[in-house]
């Protein structure tokens, strides 16, 4: 379709890039063709800042010629593609290929999502339990069947995030709503998903205890939905 009305196709893989979703790019994984890649995070894993634009074929050609034309486009910056920066790039690159880290974004985060939905989905507290690879979010709703939200004041994603922490588990607290995400290590074991999974767990289970106590969610409402 965007082929046919010749339409440019931007794929954002700053976070999906070099192996997060179990496919060295996201665009791999959901065989999409884009015309400009961006990436950033996982090309230096952030030991050092680096950030670029993959330009396919057909864009390079329109820079090529309009430079003839109308000399180079600008894209440069005092700083840009600095030798630190690519060879911290370069290193880390060498190392997600020698450790295979997407192979072990694919296999462990596979367990990782199976054990998402094994321990959350059905969860008093979980509106959605989504994910691909070593990336998940988890939805926090008061009734997952009429897809309900809870009143923002109530803040239950940023509480679950600092009960997690209490747990000594960084999981962030997104901002589009009470969603908490998981972006954990392409080393990820198993043993640690199971961690990660049971410190998270108790965190959810202490907010859902509160949040039942002050009667901002009614135990049992989901039961209830499914004998009415
Ligand atoms: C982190 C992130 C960004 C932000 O990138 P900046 O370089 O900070 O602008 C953009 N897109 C996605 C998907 C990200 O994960």
């Amino acid at each position: 379709m965007l082929a046919k009305y010749d339409v440019l196709l931007i794929a954002d893989e700053v976070v999906c890039g070099f192996g997060r979703t179990g496919s060295d790019f996201g665009s791999h994984h959901y065989n999409m063709k884009p015309d400009l890649v961006t990436i950033a995070k996982g090309l230096t894993s952030a030991y050092q800042p680096l950030s670029g634009v993959i330009v396919g074929e057909k864009v390079w050609q329109v820079l090529e010629q309009g430079t003839g034309e109308y000399g180079p486009i600008g894209h440069g910056w005092t700083y840009s593609g600095h030798a630190l920066g690519c060879a911290a790039g370069l290193a880390n690159l060498d190392i997600i290929e020698r450790e295979n880290l997407v192979g072990n974004a694919a296999e462990t985060g596979g367990y990782f999502q199976q054990q998402l939905k094994a321990n959350f989905d059905g969860h008093p507290l979980l509106g959605d339990v989504r994910g691909v690879g070593l990336m998940a979010a988890l939805e926090f709703s008061p009734d997952a069947q009429q897809r309900l939200h809870f009143d923002p004041a109530l803040k239950v994603g940023p509480r679950v995030a600092a009960a997690a922490m209490e747990e000594n588990l960084i999981a962030r607290a997104m901002p589009q709503g009470d969603i908490l995400g998981f972006a954990p290590p392409l080393t990820i074991n198993r043993g640690e998903v199971d961690e990660m999974i049971g410190r998270a767990k108790r965190a959810i289970d202490r907010v859902t205890d509160e949040l039942t106590r002050s009667g901002d969610l009614k135990s049992g409402k989901k039961e209830a939905a499914f004998t009415v």
